[in-house]
């Protein structure tokens, strides 16, 4: 199967930021996005890099009725040799499509995907900022735009993908988070849609996160939806704590998102032969190995951050500092080779990184 992407270049381009300090993630977007268009009988077709614009819809477009969209994110970076850098890319676009088949919504052809990133990172390569921490930010999305508001699986989709370049998440290097743990609200549940990188899940958590921004907190941290004792994950982050030395995870469970930056993790944690395991997690347990001084350091993962270490947790009012508040040991150390290895510094010795290549 050939791939034709036919590509139509911008006559007015923008002006790029002259430094990314200060710039707040996710605000400023480049020239070009891509578009694919879904009609059933036919379905994916033309592939097209355009100039970056509004989209018009119909107001019945069942994606503003019935939420029926997904996402990604991940990252482009510019090496100091010149390079153009992506990291597991084929990963995102493998939990595109098991979030597709989650919501109904046909699958997208991984290889027209990966060379849709390909093709307009290349043709938007002058964006992607030099320096320290600073990278091009990728997200990719899939709405529903039936004009129809009937509940059911729209027949008529838009794939696209857009750019956003972006500085280091932490301007003054990183610095631990302070989290709120969840008590009234859930996330997801099982049998849910929490596995899915789904726009609900972000709506239904935005009330528990005024609440927590409400009394100094940056996050909360969520319980399962059944129990509301066992350890789920973080905003739009997975959870890792070091526990009298052995790392501990929250297993994968349906309600959990299946972060790329966790995988990436626990491989290198295995590299190193530091004990890691995937399993169940009370609050209950944590707040027990805190109270032995066994509670060593605790980091949320994700592509945007790649490593924030908690220095707090509040359970119900009681205040749980983490290694007196400050970075870890492991946790620095899993920044610095995480971002080197995506930055193309660091040996590379499980051929994460694809190099975009014209
Ligand atoms: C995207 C996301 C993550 C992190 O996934 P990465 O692939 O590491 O970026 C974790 N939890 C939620 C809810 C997410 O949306």
């Amino acid at each position: 199967m050939s791939i034709e992407i036919t590509v139509e270049h911008t006559k007015n381009k923008k002006e790029k930021p002259s430094s990314m300090d200060g710039v707040v993630f996710g605000t400023q977007f480049t020239d070009h996005m891509f578009i694919l268009d879904y009609d059933a009988g036919q379905g994916w077709h033309d592939a097209r890099i355009v100039p970056y614009q509004p989209i018009m819809m119909d107001p019945a477009a069942k994606v503003f009725h019935y939420g029926q969209t997904i996402f990604e994110g991940l990252k482009a970076y510019a090496t100091e040799d010149g390079r153009v850098l992506m990291f597991r890319p084929t990963k995102n676009i493998e939990r595109l499509n098991i979030s597709n088949e989650r919501m109904s919504i046909p699958e997208v052809d991984p290889e027209l995907a990966l060379e849709a990133l390909r093709q307009l990172i290349l043709t938007d390569r002058e964006w992607i900022p030099e320096g320290e921490g600073n990278s091009l930010y990728v997200r990719p999305f899939v709405i529903a735009t039936e004009p129809t508001l009937g509940v059911s699986p729209s027949r008529q989709y838009k794939f696209m993908i857009i750019l956003s370049p972006v500085g280091a998440y932490y301007a003054e290097g990183i610095n631990p988070v302070k989290i709120f743990v969840e008590s009234k609200y859930v996330r997801a549940v099982p049998g849910g849609v929490g596995m899915a990188k789904t726009a609900g899940n972000y709506a239904a958590g935005l009330k528990a996160q005024e609440g927590a921004t409400e009394l100094g907190y940056s996050q909360v941290l969520w319980l399962d939806g059944v129990h509301r004792k066992y350890i789920e994950e973080v905003g739009s982050m997975n959870v890792f704590f070091k526990i009298n030395g052995i790392v501990v995870t929250p297993a994968l469970n349906g309600s959990i998102l299946s972060g790329i930056t966790r995988d990436s993790i626990i491989q290198l944690l295995k590299h190193w032969d530091i004990p890691v395991e995937e399993r169940i997690l009370s609050i209950d347990e944590l707040e027990e190995a805190h109270k032995e001084g066994k509670l060593e350091e605790a980091f949320g993962t994700g592509t945007a951050a790649v490593i924030s270490p908690m220095g707090e947790l509040n359970w119900q009012g009681e205040k749980m500092i983490i290694n007196e508040g400050k970075t870890g040991e492991l946790s620095a150390k899993l920044y610095e080779t995480l971002t080197g290895i995506q930055k193309g510094v660091a040996a590379d010795p499980f051929g994460w990184t694809i190099e975009v290549k014209a």
